[in-house]
């Protein structure tokens, strides 16, 4: 994105019609160029190109491929242009024309999201896209000799979906294999010497069908002339070493952040041929290394094959990762002497090399601070409150359940709560406004005072509660206008977090976030949300839904403490949404919803490592939401996950409603309902909000007469996908209004 996150500005600009392609590739280009010059200011040996994207490097490599369905409306011969790109990412109603998003996913565990690939029977590839080459060029030209990235092909065809649900998309494999052989064969000619190959599928569970699909690929790209680094990241090689260790590539990047356990499996093998990249420096996460310990960690690797065939490198691509400390003005001295940014990984690379390469006396000053960093993070008294370890002691079984079983609060919740069938509501959030922004940020530089931003909230909440009850909405929300983010929010009013300023990672296209990072024990001092919603409840007869970020979420979406393991945390922080539920309740808040999109995206990549994720995740949700009364209704939220493989742990959260995202997959995940009773009440999406487009209210209605195929009437909520704070009120407004006119028509139909 850029540290400031320029790449951002430059594509809302050009999405806006404010600025032309040119601008936005000017700005592009010198965006990466600034990133290349960086790298090798710092002393990086080797610097990659084609990491760079528009949009999404899935979706890049789509375009590579020329997998772009007819309806965004490129030729089959010319190269792939930008509007059309973008309509594949965000869905366009240009020129009259009606075209949804692809849909879209998160990568791996990580909270990055990809757009998934869209391959239908008979599809044709072809070198539609040649960015990976043209980047490759442009970093030559700049006197940089880059090494191209690519996302290799059986990572990529297991991320697609077949449109008409016919064929695997592994069995394209021989249809992509000539469009990556000509893009290497390209590479070469320019002047490649290797090329990276992304293939983290490779630290998954493998079917037989993907194994063969991998012996296959890489036996034919072998043949190019060009050296493969097959690079895996997110875990372990595991089961799949062997396979990986003979596949003819030149060379094998390993993750050995969480990878741990492989480290001494390669050792064992001694794969003498194969230029080993270890990745040693965390590209997950925020921490400064023990540099001593890294060198430890490299050091057998560079005995037993040379220094000429070790490589050391972040464990995955820093896209993860913020990009420079040294922009930060929020955090203290003794945070900031505690953590590393994207550009300082660089330095610690750099350090970890010269030790390996010239010994450690060569950097003992660098080592000796490193260890001292470590020391005094480990002893700071800011880490550790007696208040929460022995809350944390008292925990019961009992916290984790709620009072009665479902049913028994459906007849309790009913009796406190009138709601036709089929009831309307939304996730929480409305637009975020230039106008929400600049009073937030007009408070922070205190040019308003608390008491005029207050009084703008109100007004915003007011008018959003009255603007909900005229479109019929059944369950209101105060609209989210005194959040920037839905756990920063939270972590601002939490002890143990921290904040940054420029922080940013990207979530999907040009959206950031900016994780708060949790360096000590958890607990919530005061209130954190009641006194908003509690004001837009004053307002209406209509139920207010209160709005809470869930524990797991808040866990998922931070970079977390390094010293104890996630499951502690997590509980610690369960205990402060629990108080925050109980004091809502209190308010006179009669619904509550604590959202967990990120439940699914912490689940462990490998099948045997999951119940041990499940189990303590669903029990700090459980500790959260438990400890309320029968007739207080607990909602929760997720979305951009498959969640087809975990339905039994979503139920088993026990939460009386879920909404969960669903549109832009036409309700694939009521495919999971139809083996699996859910036993509560559920909302799946009937629209896509990461789209400004508008919903019409029949294909709404189609939607929601799918989901009566599988769910009882009396189950079904109705409501968009997600949050709106990303759309805009011109498009907020008459999606709602088609939204609920669906749900009347409903009724008319199924009539209770
Ligand atoms: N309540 C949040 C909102 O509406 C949920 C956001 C999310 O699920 N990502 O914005
Ligand atoms: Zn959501």
């Amino acid at each position: 994105m850029g540290a400031g996150r320029e790449l951002k500005k430059a594509l809302e600009r050009y999405w806006a019609s404010d600025a032309d392609e040119k601008s936005l590739r000017d700005e592009a280009a010198r965006i990466r160029a600034a990133h290349w010059n960086s790298q090798s200011a710092a002393g990086i040996d080797i610097i990659p190109s084609g990491d760079f994207s528009f949009y999404d490097h899935v979706l890049d490599t789509a375009a590579m491929l020329g997998a772009v369905p007819p309806r965004y409306g490129a030729s089959a011969m010319d190269p792939l242009n930008l509007p059309a790109y973008f309509a594949m990412a965000r869905g366009s109603q240009a020129g009259g024309r009606d075209l949804p998003a692809l849909e879209m996913t998160k990568w791996f565990d990580t909270n990055y999201h990809y757009i998934v690939p869209e391959i239908s029977t008979g599809q044709r590839f072809r070198l539609a896209f040649t960015q990976v080459i043209d980047q490759f060029e442009e970093a030559v030209a700049g006197g940089i000799p880059a090494r191209p990235v690519i996302l290799g092909p059986v990572t990529f065809l297991s991320l697609a979906k077949s449109s008409d649900g016919v064929e695997d998309p592994l069995s394209f494999l021989d249809a992509v294999l000539p469009v990556y052989e000509d893009v290497l064969d390209r590479l070469a000619r320019k002047g490649a010497s290797w090329v990276q190959v992304d293939e983290p599928l490779l630290v998954t569970d493998l079917s037989d069908q993907a194994r063969r699909a991998f012996k296959h690929a890489y036996a034919h790209l072998a043949a190019s002339g060009v050296k493969l680094m097959l690079t895996t990241y997110f875990g372990d090689l595991g089961d799949n070493l062997d396979l990986a260790l003979k596949l003819p590539v030149s060379g094998l990047h390993v993750d050995l952040v969480r990878g741990t356990r492989q480290g001494a499996e390669i050792l064992r093998k001694k794969p003498v041929e194969t230029v080993l990249s270890l990745g040693l420096v965390d590209g997950r996460n925020v921490w400064k290394a023990d540099l001593q310990e890294l060198v430890n960690t490299a050091r057998p690797f560079v005995d037993a094959f040379g220094s000429d065939h070790v490589i050391i490198a972040p464990s995955c691509s820093l896209i993860h990762c913020p990009e420079d400390l040294a922009k930060e003005t929020l955090l203290d001295v003794e945070l900031l002497g505690w953590l590393a940014f994207a550009r300082q990984k660089l330095d610690e690379l750099v350090v970890v090399a010269r030790a390996l390469n010239e010994g450690t006396a060569s950097v003992s000053v660098q080592l000796e601070e490193s260890a001292r960093r470590q020391k005094s993070r480990r002893a700071s008294a800011r880490i550790h409150s007696p208040r929460v370890q022995e809350r944390l002691a008292s925990l019961t079984p009992e916290m984790s359940r709620r009072a009665s079983p479902y049913a028994a609060r459906r007849t309790a919740q009913a009796a406190s709560i009138s709601l036709p069938l089929f009831p309307t509501t939304t996730i929480g959030s409305f637009p975020q406004t230039q106008k929400v922004r600049a009073a937030r940020a007009e408070r922070r530089a205190g040019i308003i005072t608390q008491a005029q931003y207050e009084k703008f909230l109100e007004e915003e909440i007011e008018r959003t509660v009255r603007l909900q009850e005229s479109m019929g909405l059944d369950v209101l929300v105060h609209g989210e206008f005194e959040r920037n983010d839905m756990v920063e929010y939270f972590g601002e009013m939490l002890s143990g977090f921290a904040f940054t300023r420029n922080g940013w990672v990207q979530s999907y296209g040009s959206r950031c976030v900016k994780p708060p990072v949790i360096f000590g024990d958890v607990e919530r001092p005061r209130p954190m949300t009641v006194r908003w919603s509690a004001y837009a409840q004053s307002l209406t007869r209509k139920p207010l839904k209160g709005m809470l970020t869930g524990p797991v979420t808040i866990l998922a979406w931070s970079f977390v403490r390094d010293d104890q393991p996630r499951s502690l945390t997590c509980r610690q922080i369960a205990l402060a949404i629990r108080d925050e539920v109980r004091d809502l309740e209190a308010a006179g808040i009669r619904m509550i919803q604590i959202d967990e999109p990120a439940l699914r995206e912490g689940l462990p990549l490998r099948a045997e490592d999951r119940k041990a994720y499940l189990d303590w995740a669903v029990e700090s949700f459980r500790i959260a939401s438990s400890g309320v009364k029968d007739a207080t209704q607990i909602h929760t939220h997720m979305c951009y996950s498959e969640f087809n493989d975990i339905v039994a742990s979503i139920a088993a959260m026990d939460a009386d409603v879920l909404s969960v995202e669903s549109a832009r997959s036409r309700m694939e995940l009521l495919g999971a309902f139809r083996a699996f009773r859910y036993p509560n009440e559920i909302g799946p999406g009937v629209y896509d909000i990461h789209s400004p487009r508008v919903p019409s209210s029949e294909e709404i209605l189609a939607l929601l007469e799918k989901a009566l195929a599988v769910l009882a009437p009396g189950q079904l909520w109705v409501n968009p996908d997600c949050g709106l704070k990303t759309r805009q009120w011109k498009e907020t407004e008459p999606s709602l209004v088609a939204m609920v006119h669906a749900a009347k028509t409903l009724r008319e139909r199924h009539p209770a």
